[in-house]
């Protein structure tokens, strides 16, 4: 495997090799990462999810002060004192821990209620909590579909529903394409027993929507149903931060709603909402929900934040602010950026080497971001994502901006610079 132009995703099966053989090689390239800098995987932080934070990356082999753009908390309310408050008098009145499943006495009376708040938030008859939201998505489809189903999956659906499909037959479309979606819906429109369309709200790698509008109108034309996860657009989009699906008004035309509680609530854990029966049935036949430990108190912190995120709209109007401030400069300034609608706005660079070295170049000015490539993303569409939040202020931005324009001298990363003039 040629190391300059490897994905982690070259080193998951090489053909007759055993695992040892497997992990050394892969441990090679790591190394090889590591000793050009190009490698900022599982460094150290030490001040949480702050926008500025002080970080330790071996290569670097001294600690960083560094703006930080790879937080999901996008409404800051991991760093909120009331949320914090809440999470505090949960584990002091109940402990740190639940230890048990919540078919065997582990459901307690705050997952009980957050269940309760999430149906109500989101327009559901009920809800299933899960431990993150990559096992709401990977046991709720694999609970629900298998053989004789199929899902039809937007190609960009984050990695855990694929893992949730194993079990069933998928064909995929080409991102937010619609007539692709239409021509693999009328493919298999009378070989199915069910027919599951499965996107996500907000994009997780280009920060765009689905056009739920537009699939609503497929899914009832073929018989389909419907399933949203909305990870990145809760708290960020529609009118109350309800996600995209607040966008279309749409709650009570799809099927099932998945979200997480990791990033603009600011805790730990994923949930399902749907039909009352749907969920119920997952609550006895999702494997990762009826055999695991149910979630700690602290997840009392995710209450306070929905309720914060229903009565008082200046975190999101502050993030929105840093979006649309950050998307006309980049814009302003010759970076492609897509057309990102969320609060995660790509920079787009292509070429995956390259991108790692501008991540690298990035930090060495004080800049933490992610370096996006595949398989994530398509192999020529690496890039470095910003992650917005409410506690980036307008200069950490324009440090961004400059910082760019630098590298932009050392690696070209200018796109739309001839083709859109200002
Ligand atoms: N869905 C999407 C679209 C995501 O981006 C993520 C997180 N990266 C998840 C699900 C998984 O959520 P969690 O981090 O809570 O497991």
């Amino acid at each position: 495997i040629d190391f300059n132009n490897a994905s982690f995703k070259d080193f998951e099966n090489i053909e007759s090799k055993t695992i040892d053989y497997k992990a050394n090689h892969f441990s090679d390239y790591l190394d090889h990462l590591h000793s050009q800098g190009k490698l900022n995987y599982r460094l150290t932080s030490f001040d949480g999810c702050k926008s500025e934070i002080n970080i330790q990356i071996p290569y670097f082999k001294k600690n960083l002060n560094v703006i930080s753009f790879v937080s999901n908390d996008y409404l800051g309310l991991t760093q909120n004192e009331e949320v914090k408050q809440a999470v505090i008098d949960a584990i002091t009145k109940f402990g740190t821990g639940s230890a048990a499943s919540p078919a065997i006495g582990g459901h307690f009376i705050y997952h009980e209620e957050l269940e309760k708040k999430l149906s109500l938030f989101f327009k559901g008859e009920d809800t299933i909590l899960f431990n993150t939201g990559y096992t709401a998505n990977s046991s709720t489809f694999q609970a629900l579909l298998n053989k004789e189903d199929i899902a039809i999956l937007d190609m960009a659906v984050h990695a855990s529903i694929y893992e949730g499909c194993q079990l069933t037959n998928v064909k995929t479309f080409l991102h937010n394409n619609m007539e692709m979606l239409e021509r693999v819906l009328s493919s298999v429109q009378y070989k199915y027993r069910t027919k599951m369309i499965i996107v996500d709200g907000v994009y997780s790698q280009d920060g765009d929507i689905a056009k739920l509008d537009e699939i609503i109108i497929l899914a009832k034309k073929y018989g389909a149903m419907i399933a949203v996860d909305d990870a990145h657009g809760i708290g960020v989009v529609g009118k109350t931060g309800r996600g995209v699906v607040e966008i279309f008004d749409a709650f009570d035309k799809i099927d099932l709603f998945v979200g997480t509680l990791s990033k603009a609530i600011g805790n730990l854990g994923g949930f399902v909402v749907g039909k009352k029966n749907v969920i119920r049935y997952l609550k006895f036949q999702a494997k990762q929900h009826l055999f695991s430990t149910t979630s700690t108190p602290a997840i009392a912190g995710a209450l306070k934040a929905l309720e914060i995120i229903e009565n008082n709209t200046l975190y999101k109007d502050v993030l929105w602010s840093n979006i649309n401030y950050f998307k006309k400069n980049l814009t302003q300034n010759g970076f492609d950026i897509g057309s990102p609608s969320s609060a995660v706005i790509p920079v787009k660079i292509g070429d995956i080497n390259n991108t790692l070295i501008v991540g690298k170049l990035l930090l060495e000015r004080g800049i933490h971001a992610n370096p996006i490539m595949y398989p994530a993303v398509a192999k020529k569409d690496a890039r470095i994502r910003f992650n917005l939040t409410a506690n980036h202020s307008p200069t950490q931005l324009d440090k961004v901006i400059s910082a760019l324009n630098e590298i932009n001298q050392i690696i070209p990363i200018k796109k739309i610079n001839d083709r859109v003039k200002y």
